[in-house]
């Protein structure tokens, strides 16, 4: 039997789930949520391994848009912790806290730092020439940040980093430096040492669930259930049929139609399973490109490794971008005498390489870099893989993008979501994506108003 619903939306990741929330507190009708894993919480929740619960790779909850917190709190209430965040960016063989410290900088200097050190503020009096006297136009993701911070700084801080969560700097937008590195010079980033500065780059605290990622996100389907909304698990969409201003969504379990369509699974994935969408389309929606990501998880039998929640490994010779204790974020997750540590690899790079190198190449590099002591003595590693997790911002995104949403717009179909927008976004931004869209649908808003409200979903910024 073919049930109905007003709304559909595929896929229950924390767009889906804020989406259903807010359609119903809106009262918007019935909602039925699809999904195709046994999970709700997409890459943002958590899993059991024996008596562990640990994320997928680390999230905070914290947010810098008005509101958004105490929506997180009203959703998991006392559960979600305050957590004074401690973190680091491991560079020149030294650990330094971020936001950086001019004194601990100055307190830990070595030869090799001094000299680099030394050759920052030339190479920026370079840049200052060069595009504030000369007027060069900083058009792409290297001139944004050596326009700001001098070819010397951008060299150790951010060429390595985007080469190993992105693609060649070469390749890449200027967007994507604006979204992630929301300091745009080395004087912005000094100033974040002051209170006034600190609040635009650093989540000094933030929520943590107190059972993980996964306790918010099953709050959260609690929430939606509780209003009548359906989740249905174990459901990949499989087709999408548009007939008679309706629309027909076929899984591998069954079949479902619906007045409003939402997808939040990527964008090219949606393409796909549409059977409306032209020939060329499709060629479009496969020039989105995405970079994969393994974790390797290190368990240890003593309470605790590093001392920050999380280290970022800026250069290119490390094969990890990020280590995170799952403990740091929230004690309650790992038994008390042990412990786990996430290593985080999206070098396109390292990710080519069959599973057993790339654990042996992050264990060398974890004793190069000796923050983590005695990491051979890990009792146990377990290791995970995930396709298309970070979209890359090349120089070609947006007018791909701008093409396939354009598309969907002439079919009444509404797209969200980290993958779904291709938007490089936070839980956060996912949560104002679900209220834009809630808003808009109440108004009963033409489809001109919906592309001047999305419109801010450019802006979004990721805060560490
Ligand atoms: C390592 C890492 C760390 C991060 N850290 C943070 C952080 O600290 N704080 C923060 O706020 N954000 C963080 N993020 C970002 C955050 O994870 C995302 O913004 C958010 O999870 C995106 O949610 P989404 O619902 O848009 O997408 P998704 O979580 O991808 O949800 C899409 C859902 O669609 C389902 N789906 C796909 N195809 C189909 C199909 N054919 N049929 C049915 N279902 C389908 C998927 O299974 C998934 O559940 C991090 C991301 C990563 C990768």
């Amino acid at each position: 039997m073919v049930q109905e619903f007003d709304t559909i939306i595929l896929g229950a990741g924390a767009t889906g789930l804020f989406t259903a929330r807010e359609l119903l507190n809106k009262g918007e009708g019935s909602v039925l949520i699809l999904e195709k894993n046994s999970f709700v919480g997409g890459m943002a929740s958590s899993f059991q391994h024996k008596d562990f619960i640990i994320d997928f790779g680390p999230h905070k909850l914290f947010s810098l848009l008005p509101g958004v917190m105490e929506e997180f709190k009203s959703i998991n209430g006392e559960n979600n912790l305050i957590v004074k965040k401690v973190n680091s960016l491991f560079f020149l063989g030294k650990k330094f806290q971020f936001p950086i410290k001019p004194v601990e900088m100055l307190k830990n200097i070595s030869l090799r730092t001094a000299y680099n050190g030394a050759m920052i503020p030339l190479s920026l009096a370079k840049s200052l020439v060069r595009y504030n006297l000369l007027g060069k136009k900083d058009e792409t993701f290297e001139d944004y940040l050596v326009k700001g911070f001098g070819r010397r700084a951008y060299k150790i801080l951010f060429e390595g980093y985007a080469r190993k969560v992105w693609a060649h700097p070469d390749e890449l937008s200027k967007d994507i430096a604006e979204i992630r590195i929301p300091v745009p010079s080395i004087g912005s980033l000094l100033k974040s040492t002051n209170k006034e500065g600190q609040v635009k780059i650093n989540a000094s605290e933030f929520y943590y669930p107190k059972y993980g990622m996964k306790q918010f996100m099953e709050k959260l389907a609690e929430s939606i259930e509780s209003k009548g909304g359906e989740i249905s698990l174990n459901q990949k969409v499989v087709l999408v049929e548009k007939k008679g201003g309706m629309f027909s969504i076929r899984t591998d379990e069954g079949a479902y139609i619906c007045k409003h369509l939402v997808s939040t699974i990527p964008l090219e994935s949606f393409v796909d399973v549409y059977s409306r969408s032209p020939e060329e389309i499709k060629e479009v929606s496969t020039r989105l490109r995405y970079n994969d990501l393994s974790l390797i998880y290190l368990f240890f039998d003593k309470p605790q490794v590093i001392t920050d929640n999380w280290i970022f490994f800026p250069e290119i010779e490390y094969s990890f971008n990020r280590l995170s204790e799952q403990k740091s974020f929230s004690p309650h997750t790992v038994p008390t005498e042990k412990t786990v540590l996430c290593v985080e690899i999206t070098n396109p790079e390292i990710n080519k390489l069959p599973k057993e190198q790339i654990v042996s190449r992050a264990m060398e590099d974890l004793a190069k870099a000796g923050v983590v002591a005695d990491a051979k003595e890990a009792s146990e590693k377990l290791f995970l893989r995930f396709n298309k997790v970070y979209p890359v911002y090349d120089k070609h995104y947006r007018k791909t993008v701008h093409r396939l949403i354009h598309f969907l717009d002439t079919e009444g179909i509404v797209s969200l979501g980290r993958n779904g927008m291709f938007n490089y976004n936070n839980i956060d931004h996912c949560l104002d994506m679900a209220w834009t869209y809630s808003t808009w649908r109440l108004a009963k808003g033409t489809i001109e108003d919906w592309q001047r409200a999305r419109e801010k979903f450019a802006e979004y910024r990721i805060v560490d």
